[in-house]
């Protein structure tokens, strides 16, 4: 049974792209803590992230960085945390989520509310500095 981010890799679900290569794909979370707050997997299905092999791994890392920086370049914050949990979909991800304090990544903070234009506009944003 393929986990819920691969049916959005396949497009069998559908999601707000960030980016995508051979290896890995971003969109942006559906329940963000922050305005911009995406997700990167790897398209390989493995439930926890540091069970990656090694080299999966560090391409993650460098894959995620390039999408922080565009983050920070279009959306106004501090910092793009870094968060790693999956307590709920079993498809290793990293969060990504624009910060100007440490309260904005608590995970037990109400979730933001986007219309999908707004989804949109956001995720346009990113994709053209990427
Ligand atoms: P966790 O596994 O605890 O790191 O949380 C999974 C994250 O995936 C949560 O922040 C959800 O909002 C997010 N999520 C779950 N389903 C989707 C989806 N269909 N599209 C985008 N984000 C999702």
């Amino acid at each position: 049974m393929p986990t819920i981010f691969t049916k959005i890799v396949n497009g069998e679900i559908p999601c707000y792209k960030i980016a995508e290569d051979d290896r890995f794909f971003a969109f942006l979370d559906i329940n963000p803590l922050a305005k911009g707050h995406t997700l990167v997997i790897p398209k390989q299905e493995t439930d926890y992230l540091f069970d990656l092999d090694d080299q999966l791994l560090a391409d993650m890392n460098v894959f995620a960085k390039k999408i922080a920086v565009a983050q920070k370049k279009v959306i106004p914050c501090k910092r793009v945390g870094v968060a790693v949990l999956g307590l709920e979909v079993p498809h290793a991800h990293i969060h990504l989520i624009p910060m100007n304090s440490e309260a904005d990544v608590n995970f037990s903070n109400p979730k933001l509310k986007l219309a999908s234009e707004e989804f949109e506009e956001i995720a346009g944003l990113i994709r053209t500095e990427l």
